[in-house]
């Protein structure tokens, strides 16, 4: 059945990207020149010596995999840099059939003497917007019938950060010297979300979600409540990073106490031996709260390369939650995390699951047209039911020109959304 599922397949089929950072999937060639025209130094001027040095393909630990964002973060200190990068992501997916994405970004991080919280904001929706109005006006969707690509904004709050973050985070913590630095983690996330929220309407921007980024151990969710619960109050959609590098509470922590849609990661839902409080039936803990993801379809943004990547415990990919997350039916989507960080792209991360997993088309199909589903979709509810289905229509229009049956899969087909 696997054997259907060919690369040129899986990369002409419509797909999501709801889980990249901006700053982790730049063009290796642009982060160069970008370095280059900014007197930026890099440890090496060449691709092969960033590849060697810097963006491997394993890592020996998550330090070394947050390396390389040091240098993407100083590239992008400016306007003219966020648009490029940004304009060239859209290209990227749309070169592998990835119709919507959902690009998130710390703001935060790229505020300066001279570039504004709306100056950055602006400038990465300027070029997502240029490369979603060429390819629209093209060929491909005018006449030969492809869906339009689309996108939302998704805008990052840190768990925490130190004043070698960025020149904003500097400001704010030397301003103030009396908090404890986690009031100043909280005041950073509050700002921001209301900045979010003030940007989107006197801007027009598609602005669609709210994130919470950064070291999970040891800087909890309900540090960021204020925001999180502005953000719900003012109809943003939640995303939090969560039981990536920590357990399942805090996915709990996400979903009680910041309203979570989705789960960035989720990888480990199902590990009760991370579960800290001793005073709980952890088993039961476990089997509740998967319920509770699976019935209220909190969809998990899987990102498989970048988890074998950061966690050193995880050895093969077939080790990783996805198999146990597909057999409990939970709401998936494969997602990049970071295209030059991770060295992947969405076609990669199927190509690698369909073979670990064993994957049916059926499957397959399931986890792609969830990710349309479950985006924060921008435009209206009608107006996305249309996408939705459009591309459910080109999806099989697809299958007939490849040959490849989903329907003939005999998996469970219930599905209640
Ligand atoms: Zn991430």
């Amino acid at each position: 059945m696997t054997s259907q599922m060919t690369e040129d397949f899986v990369k002409a089929l419509p797909k999501t990207d709801l889980h990249v950072h901006l700053d982790g999937s730049l063009r290796l060639p642009t982060l160069i020149q970008l370095a280059k025209d900014r007197n930026v130094q890099l440890p090496s001027e060449t691709e092969e010596g960033m590849r060697e040095l810097v963006f491997k393909e394993r890592y020996a630990s998550l330090g070394d995999y947050l390396h390389g964002f040091k240098y993407t973060g100083s590239v992008l200190q400016d306007a003219e840099a966020l648009e490029q990068v940004s304009y060239e992501l859209a290209w990227d997916n749309i070169h592998e059939g990835v119709l919507y994405i959902e690009p998130r970004f710390a703001p935060q991080l790229h505020v300066n003497a001279k570039t504004d919280l709306p100056a950055v904001i602006v400038a990465v929706h300027r070029g997502l917007k240029r490369a979603k109005d060429e390819y629209n006006r093209s060929e491909a969707v005018q006449v030969h019938g492809r869906p339009p690509f689309e996108y939302g904004l998704i805008i990052c709050a840190m768990r925490m950060f130190s004043e070698g973050f960025s020149h904003y985070y500097a400001q704010l913590i030397n301003s103030h010297p009396y908090s404890p630095r986690k009031r100043v983690f909280a005041m950073a996330s509050l700002e921001l979300a209301q900045a979010t929220v003030a940007i989107k309407r006197e801007y027009g921007i598609p602005i669609v979600g709210f994130d919470l980024a950064g070291q999970e151990n040891g800087f909890p969710a309900e540090d960021h409540v204020e925001a999180y619960q502005y953000a719900h109050k003012h109809f943003l959609k939640k995303t939090v990073h969560a039981g990536e590098a920590y357990g399942p509470e805090s996915i709990f922590q996400a979903i009680t106490d910041l309203h979570a849609d989705r789960i960035g990661h989720g990888f480990n839902l199902l590990s009760p031996w991370l579960i800290q409080d001793d005073h709980v039936d952890k088993q039961r803990y476990i089997t509740d709260l998967t319920e509770y993801i699976a019935d209220r379809r909190i969809t998990l943004e899987v990102c498989i390369t970048s988890n074998l990547q950061t966690m050193p415990n995880l050895k093969a990919i077939h080790h990783h939650a996805f198999g146990d997350f597909l057999q409990r039916r939970l709401s998936v989507t494969f997602c990049t995390d970071n295209r030059l960080v991770s060295n992947t792209s969405v076609t990669r991360e199927l190509m690698l699951a369909i073979d670990a997993f064993n994957m049916t088309p059926r499957d397959v199909k399931h986890c792609l047209i969830y990710g349309f589903k479950r985006s924060f979709f921008p435009g209206s509810y009608i107006e996305k039911r249309r996408y939705v289905r459009d591309i459910i229509d080109y999806y099989e229009r697809v299958e007939r020109e490849f040959g490849v049956d989903a329907e003939h899969a005999n998996d469970d087909l219930s599905d209640p959304e």
